[in-house]
């Protein structure tokens, strides 16, 4: 019997179910070896019957925690699926605000219509067994992703930094540009997409295990560079990182 699998999503964009969606001629390949029982974003028919959710998102109210728990327990695997709902992501923004005026600034005269706690990744409030990094997720990684998952193996993630694979592409370093850049302690698996277009990592995939920040302060004192002016590009998708530590 082929697994059932399904997709939701709480506070973000949908870039991460788009990527899904965008998989086309690949996914006719996954999608023939699972059945697809809910997926708001692509499918009318929906199910509660599922063995794997991929969980796009995070979290940002009270409502959120029942309806995630909900999914968890229905759930025999629960996949994070990009930044949102891996690490908080860009939804963090607003825990450096005080709420109710975030609240304010997004509603209007409407705000007390819409709750709003400070926002968290999904492994905040259940466990999750496996994580798709990035904003937005990675094609060729979701792919192989699913791919380990229907062999019932477990999906291996890289747990080294950007640097490792910006300096395989034979990159100029953004520092060497006069740009600061969060490489050196952010996860790599993206092929360092940002500093190969000359652009500076801003850590959408998340921290690696055990960053090393010392490297990241020598680097950005080596260039002249203080830690505060690398805080801004931190909290545009670790801020979640930076508030639980
Ligand atoms: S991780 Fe990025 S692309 Fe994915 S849902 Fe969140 S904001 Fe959108
Ligand atoms: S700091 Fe950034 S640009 Fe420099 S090598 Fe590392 S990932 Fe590449
Ligand atoms: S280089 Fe950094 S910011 Fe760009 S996609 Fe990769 S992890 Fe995300």
């Amino acid at each position: 019997m082929k697994p059932k699998i399904a997709f939701f999503d709480f506070a973000s964009c949908e870039g991460c179910q788009l990527q899904v969606v965008n998989l086309e001629a690949e996914m006719l390949d996954v999608v023939g070896a699972v059945d697809i029982v809910q997926f708001r974003e692509a499918m009318t028919e929906k199910s509660d019957d599922y063995a794997i959710a991929f969980v796009e998102g995070s979290i940002t109210r009270e409502k959120d925690i029942p309806r995630l728990k909900k999914i968890r327990e229905q759930a025999a695997i629960l996949v994070a699926l990009g930044a949102c709902a891996t690490i908080g992501g860009v939804n963090c923004l607003k825990n450096f605000q005080p709420l109710e005026e975030v609240r304010k600034y997004v509603y209007g005269d409407k705000a007390d219509w819409y709750e709003t706690f400070p926002t968290r990744p999904i492994d905040a409030v259940v466990p999750v067994d496996y994580y798709i990094h990035g904003c937005p997720i990675h094609k060729d990684e979701l792919l192989k992703v699913v791919k380990s998952l229907l062999l019932g193996k477990k999906p291996e993630i890289p747990t080294y930094p950007i640097c490792v694979e910006c300096k395989r592409a034979g990159n100029v370093c953004v520092f060497e540009l006069g740009s600061t850049c969060l490489g050196p302690v952010t996860r790599a698996g993206c092929g360092a997409w940002c500093p190969t277009h000359r652009d500076n990592c801003a850590g959408c995939r998340g921290l690696v295990p055990d960053p090393n920040t010392n490297a990241e302060k020598e680097v950005l004192k080596k260039y002249g560079l203080t830690v505060d002016q690398a805080v801004g590009q931190f909290r545009i998708f670790l801020g979640y990182a930076e508030v639980a530590k």
